[in-house]
């Protein structure tokens, strides 16, 4: 078993306030953030890490108009961006796909988990513990109770030269992927465990369940990093790194 390909998917995006990225300014602007799913074509067939946002986001930016998130979610999403339309332009229906792994379960990482009834969903335990049954944690459609979920803790090698890494803090169950292509080695995607290069890097606080753990992640990362070298290491929501990024049909 080899990793062939990771495609890069954008899926939309979704505007965040700046409070959430930087918790040192103050709230009352929004940034826009790219919202990810990447897809790994292997010889046992493809592998999709996230499904993006729900489906009830398409051209609905006052999804939560009158809750307490107005103003501070708004998301940004065409009908191109379903999860579904997306795996279309890569030529996979949901039943292709081997293997889900879901990094967590908010809005803008499980939205289509729901297309994926026959692979396993690779999900922490602790992250279903926090979210299954809890509207506060996310629209129903990422919370979904009775999807083929396979609940782990901690680290998990789903095949070989795909990793599963167990990095809480963002949210209880966080994980994070470090993926071995044939093409590029190593490539570590860190998913939420930054969104943006200075949480990693300057230790820039960010929205998290528990600052302690969140940090600890990071700090795990950056010594994952000294041991592996990878090629490219993806933060979950960087403007500036996806500008530069290969998006499908190229890959790493
Ligand atoms: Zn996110």
């Amino acid at each position: 078993m080899s990793v062939k390909k990771l495609f890069f998917l954008p899926t939309g995006s979704c505007f965040l306030d700046q409070s959430a990225v930087n918790r040192t300014l103050p709230p009352g602007k929004l940034i826009e953030m790219p919202v990810w799913s990447f897809l790994l074509e292997t010889s046992d067939g493809p592998i999709l890490i996230d499904t993006g946002m729900p489906d009830s986001f398409v051209n609905n930016p006052d999804y939560y108009k009158g809750t307490k998130r107005e103003g501070r979610v708004v998301p940004n999403m065409s009908d191109g961006d379903r999860i579904i339309n997306v795996l279309k332009r890569v030529g996979y229906r949901p039943e292709d796909i081997q293997a889900l792994i879901s990094s967590h379960l908010h809005l803008d990482h499980a939205g289509g988990n729901g297309h994926f009834h026959q692979a396993p969903i690779f999900v922490q335990k602790a992250e279903l513990d926090a979210a299954i049954g809890n509207h506060d944690y996310a629209p129903q459609e990422c919370i979904l109770p009775d999807l083929p979920y396979q609940a782990i803790e901690g680290d998990y090698e789903v095949r070989p030269g795909v990793q599963i890494l167990f990095t809480p803090g963002h949210s209880p169950g966080h994980q994070s992927v470090l993926v071995k292509t044939e093409k590029s080695g190593y490539v570590l995607l860190t998913v939420d465990v930054a969104y943006v290069r200075s949480n990693f890097d300057n230790g820039v606080p960010f929205l998290t369940s528990d600052p302690e753990m969140a940090a600890k992640s990071i700090q795990r990362m950056q010594e994952l990093i000294q041991e592996y070298r990878p090629t490219t290491v993806f933060f979950g929501h960087d403007q500036e790194q996806a500008k530069s990024c290969h998006t499908f049909p190229d890959y790493l």
